[in-house]
Order: structure tokens, then sequence, then C-alpha cells
């Protein structure tokens, strides 16, 4: 059996019909960009991360880079990250013109540490008194939220704002509050791969603070609120509106299809535990290290990715690979040993909790359509790799049976 990564076609086939109508009812207006359709999207959007309103843009990263620009950060300004992220988490701190500086992560979530983040602040004024740290951006790594109490906090006491790059967490919660208004801005990415994912790129702002959330407006149509009148130098970064119709059209299977991405998380954590392979983060019991996903109490996980901490992961993956199975590496270069970003010198601080991560972690398939049978491929094909061919776990409905 051939097990992949993601089938998007899966999830097209349930909803075919009703994107085509929406399709055709876009094209049928010829209103294209921005309009109706967009600003539906937006509002329903809005009501889902439990803030007043939400502007669209072309995608992830430009997000990222209008709720810096809106909170008018920029030249002489830092902004506090972690390099186990992808690339447009930092780049879009630079395309603001401001300086990105780094921090660690937590081991178990490999979220970003609040701990790491203050000795980050501390040190960034020491080393240049100039410089004016102003945010701090946590990313939601693999659908699950960085510690935002320990994070909110750190901010109020130093004055900064906070800036979810939420890219891969539309949907989750910490808390019960749901991700895109923890923060002062959130960023979302509708990139085909994400959660929520349109048929190209897409991507979200939400804001706290309507007047922040206008500026995005602005700034996401060439700086203009006016026709022709240029306020400042913005972008064009505007939403596509048949990319608004599907959008919304999938946003009302969202929490279905992010249901089903935990029951999915929790049936590998339940076979890689009756496999005795994998042990929860923190515990020394498993087969060579092997760490399943740790879920912080206060987090309601949407489980972009399942990512397992395994020691020998190369070697595992080639395994994988050899017998049907894709897995993928989210990321293998931290963002301060990329070459682009060679020049900066980002890696001043300790970055070690980064530098594992990027060595060990392994995603498996994951997406709401992934059957039983393949998950239990799988794990089969782990447990093979540690412990030599053996026979096949039974599906769950026979041992029931
Ligand atoms: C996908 C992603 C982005 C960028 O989004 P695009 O829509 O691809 O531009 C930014 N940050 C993170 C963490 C992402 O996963």
């Amino acid at each position: 059996m051939r097990v992949p990564m993601l089938d998007l076609s899966r999830q097209f086939a349930g909803i075919r019909e009703e994107v085509l109508a929406a399709v055709a009812d876009v094209l049928d207006s010829q209103a294209l960009i921005l309009g109706p359709a967009v600003e539906r999207f937006e509002a329903a959007a809005a009501q889902v991360c439990g803030v007043a309103s939400a502007a669209g843009c072309a995608s992830g990263t430009d997000a990222l880079w209008l709720a810096l620009a809106a909170a008018r950060i920029g030249p002489g300004d830092a902004v506090v990250t972690t390099p186990f992220s992808f690339f447009a988490t930092v780049s879009s701190i630079l395309r603001a013109g401001a300086t990105p500086v780094l921090a660690d992560i937590d081991p178990h979530t490999y979220n970003l540490s609040a701990d790491a983040v203050e000795a980050a602040i501390l040190e960034a004024r020491r080393h240049d008194p100039s410089l004016r740290v102003r945010a701090v951006m946590p990313v939601h790594l693999y659908g699950q939220c960085a510690d935002m109490d320990a994070l909110g906090s750190l901010c109020r006491r130093h004055d900064l704002l906070l800036i979810e790059d939420a890219a891969q967490a539309f949907g989750a919660a910490w808390c019960g509050r749901p991700v895109g208004s923890l923060g002062d801005a959130a960023a979302f990415s509708f990139y085909p791969t994400k959660n929520l994912s349109a048929a190209g790129d897409a991507g979200l702002v939400t804001a706290a603070d309507p007047e922040l959330l206008e500026r995005v407006r602005m700034l996401r149509a060439h700086g203009m609120r006016r026709r022709y009148a240029h306020e400042e130098v913005g972008w064009n970064s505007r939403l596509d509106s048949v990319q608004a119709a599907i959008l919304a059209i999938k946003l009302r299977f969202l929490p279905e299809w992010n249901r089903r991405r935990q029951t999915v998380a929790d049936l590998y954590d339940r076979l890689l535990e009756e496999t005795g392979l994998a042990a929860p983060a923190g515990s020394t019991s498993s087969v060579d290290g092997l760490v399943r996903p740790f879920t912080d109490t206060r987090a309601t996980h949407v489980f972009h990715q399942y990512v397992l901490r395994v020691p020998r992961r190369d070697d595992l993956r080639e395994y994988l690979a050899l017998h049907g199975i894709a897995s993928e590496v989210y990321y293998p270069i931290p963002l301060h040993q990329q070459q682009a970003l060679a020049p900066l010198k980002l890696g001043s601080n300790p970055l070690p909790e980064s530098e594992r991560a990027a060595a060990e972690v392994l995603a498996l398939p994951l997406f709401p359509e992934l059957r039983e049978d393949e998950q239990r491929c799988v794990v089969a094909a782990i447990a093979d790799f540690y412990n030599g061919p053996s026979t096949p776990v039974p599906l769950l409905a026979e041992r029931h049976a």
C-alpha cells in the first residue's frame, strides 16, 4: 500500500459541486477581486477567530508583512521570533525593514519559549541599545498554540506587540480562546496544504484594534483608502473573489475536518503506544528515543501535522519511503542556518533545541480523509523498521468483532 502525506483530491470529491457552483457565481458576477465574496468570507472568518473583523490578502507571507507594516514596525525595530519555522516567518520581518531576533524553542511543543524570548530581548538591548524591540511573533507550529499565557504576560511587561504567525493553526485555541484573537494581530495562510486552504495562494489578517486592520486594508491596496490617493507605499496584496468564495465553503467544514485530524492523531498515539514504539514527550520508555507529539493541556491542537521526534530520523524516513509511505521534515534547516540569511548572523543566541528539532522531527501522513488501514500501515512500517518485519496489526473492526 502507498500512503500519501496529503491527498487533496479526497477532500475535493466531497465538496466538488458546491465549489464549482460558487466559482461559477463569482465568474457570472465578474466581481473578481475583493468585492462581496471577499467581504462575506472576511466576516465569517472573523467570527470563527473571535474578532470584530478580518482582512483578506494574497498569501500568508503577505499577511505577516501586512500585520507588521500596519503596526508601523520597520527600520530600527526588532521582532523576536523562532528559527524553527517556515522561511516566511523571518523573511516577512525583513521585508518590513525590521530586524529579526531569534530565540530558542520549547523541546516538547517545538514552539517559541517565553524564557528564551526574555533572554533574547535582554541580550538584543545589551548588544545594540539603539535597536527598539517592538514585537514578539510566535508561530503556532503544527497546529498547536505557543504558550500564549507566558508570551502575553512577557509582552505586557516589556510593552511589546504580540503578533501570531497562525499559518498552521486556523481553528486552534488556547484556554478556549480562538487563534486570531490571542494577540494584537494574527496572520493566516490558506496555501493548499494548510488546514483551511484555497485553490491557490491566499491569506488573512486579524487584529484586535480596528484601526490596525484599517491600515492593513489600506496597505494591501497600494496604500490607498480613496481611489488613486496614496497615503503610504503599500503593496498589491488583495484577495481574489474566487478564492474567498471557495474558502467560505470550506470554512463551514473546518470544525469537522479539524476534529477528524484530532481523531487521526489520537489513533496514531494509540497505535504507537500499543506497539510500544513511542512514549509521550518527557518520558524515556520508548524504543530508540522515539517521542510522539506533546499537547499542552491548555491548547486545542488542530494537528496541521503529526510530528514525531526520531533520533534516527533520516534512516526511518528512507525506510518508510522504500515501503511506499510518505513522510516529511518540517523543517530540516533552522532559519539562522539558511544561506539567504547567513550575512545577518542571526545565530548569536544559543539555539540548540531548534537545531536538535531540525535534525530529529518527522511528520507522518495526516489529513482528515486519511483511512484507518493507511494509518495502521504507517505504524506497522515504523515497527518493522525497529523490530524487523512482523505480522500486520489487525484492523480495529476485526479486533472488536
Ligand atoms: C505556510 C506558512 C507561511 C506562509 O504562508 P504562504 O501562504 O505560503 O505565504 C508562514 N508561516 C508559516 C509558519 C507557514 O506554515
